[in-house]
């Protein structure tokens, strides 16, 4: 077992537990929201299928039209129209014109479109105001060419994404099934919420927080439940939990007498690391159980997310074979001075803004007992051990929201 190791060791061994490949699983484009694809996806069509007009207008020859104006309007006549979906199945000929609407294939002959906005129109007639060209039709295959691949394996299928898919012609989708990643909290004074709070209680805000984070990584959050803090109850609930990608435990991990999930893991299972050189979050532990990874989460409500965060996050991308990083790291100006820890690397909370730079402000108070610094952050702001930031200095930011 490795101990007090580095963020970047502990990443390492972490995303090393991430071997399984995932069972691929077909669903339907209404489901395949936020999945990952398990494929690559070729175009089965063409987009647009056939030239066709980007405005609503006249298609004509392009010659008849050169030197038209307001001054000086060529007159065309209307053979026709061609609405999206209802092609015109005759010929543009010279002096001629066909009504066309954004999306309809331009018609034989045809070789030049002009806006309705400059046109006047006269019964059988088209006044054109000005020359019509070719910039307004789509030439086939302008957006998507049969046969090109355009999504890839690993893509996370995001709103324009799936849009894509089903432009490509798909109506089910290869994806990786969700890791079922299996929550357990520990503790005799943690109290699932809706009970009454006894004295020296605790209510279980980490099985609540672990399964946002979990969900919003991909994943299928498994609740298990709290369990005392007796080493056969953690390993019956385990027993009964069905099939696990990863399993989360909070609490039970640090020094004490009664850190039961150490103790577990240390006699059942294999433990890879404890402890790292981080705060919040240094008595995380990594194990193995009956061949399931154990992310040992420390069990202050800080700890445990932004333990989860930093290595929980990366490992289910990895496990979802997601091309797009977990976090990545920025750089802003602090508005407020931010503390580091002496020997380790420190993870603070604050509010990323954005007013001509990016800024950053502390969240308040930053005990790793403080839920509420997770609440109302939307960023980690982080120190290499030893530094502390002033006001006006440049610190990196690592955002918990999420952009591509
Ligand atoms: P531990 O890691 O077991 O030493 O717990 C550290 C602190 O986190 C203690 O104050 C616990 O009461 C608190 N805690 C443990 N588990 C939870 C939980 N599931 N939800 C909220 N707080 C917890
Ligand atoms: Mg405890």
């Amino acid at each position: 077992m490795r101990t007090g190791i580095s963020v970047e060791e502990a990443l390492e061994l972490v995303l090393a537990e991430a071997k399984g490949e995932l069972p691929v699983e077909e669903v339907p484009l209404k489901e395949a929201f936020g999945r990952v694809l398990a494929e690559d996806l070729v175009s089965l069509v063409n987009h647009p299928d056939q030239d066709d007009t980007a405005v609503d207008g006249y298609a004509c020859w392009q010659e008849d039209t050169l030197g038209a104006s307001r001054e000086n309007p060529v007159r065309l006549r209307v053979i026709g129209e061609s609405p999206a979906g209802r092609p015109f199945a005759g010929k543009v000929g010279k002096g001629e014109a066909v009504a066309v609407y954004t999306g309809a294939p331009i018609p034989e002959g045809a070789d030049a479109v002009i806006q309705v906005e400059d046109t006047q129109r006269e019964g059988d007639y088209v006044l054109l105001l000005a020359p019509a060209s070719p910039k307004d039709i789509r030439p086939r295959g302008d957006d998507l060419k049969r046969g090109e691949v355009y999504l890839r394996r690993g893509d996370l299928l995001t709103p324009g994404r799936l849009g894509l898919a089903a432009a490509m012609g798909y109506a089910r989708l290869k994806v990786f099934r969700r890791p079922r990643v299996g929550i357990l909290s520990t503790g005799d004074e943690v109290v699932e919420p809706g009970e009454p709070l006894p004295f020296g209680g605790v209510y279980n805000s980490n099985a609540y927080s672990l399964l946002g984070l979990v969900e919003e990584a991909g994943g299928e959050a498994v609740l298990l439940g709290k369990v005392e803090d007796q080493p056969e109850k953690v390993l019956e609930t385990l027993e009964a939990a069905g099939h696990l990608d990863l399993l989360l435990t909070s609490g039970g991990v640090s020094m004490g007498d009664y850190d039961v999930v150490r103790k577990v893991l240390e006699e059942s299972g294999e433990v890879v690391f404890w402890r790292v050189r981080q705060q919040p979050g240094k008595p995380l532990l990594l194990a193995r159980l009956r061949g399931v990874p154990v992310l040992g989460l420390p069990g202050n409500p800080v700890s445990s997310m932004v333990s989860f965060f930093l290595y929980g996050r990366p490992f289910l991308f990895r496990l979802q074979r997601r091309t797009d990083p977990p976090y990545r790291s920025l750089t802003a100006k602090a508005l407020t001075p931010f503390k580091g820890a002496s020997d380790r690397k420190a993870f603070r909370r604050g509010v990323l803004s954005f007013e001509g730079e990016l800024l950053v402000r502390t969240t308040g108070n930053q005990s790793s007992g403080v839920l509420r610094s997770m609440a109302l952050g939307n960023a980690l702001v982080v120190l290499p051990p030893g530094r502390d930031v002033g006001e006006g200095e440049m610190v990196e930011v690592i955002p918990l929201t999420f952009v591509l």
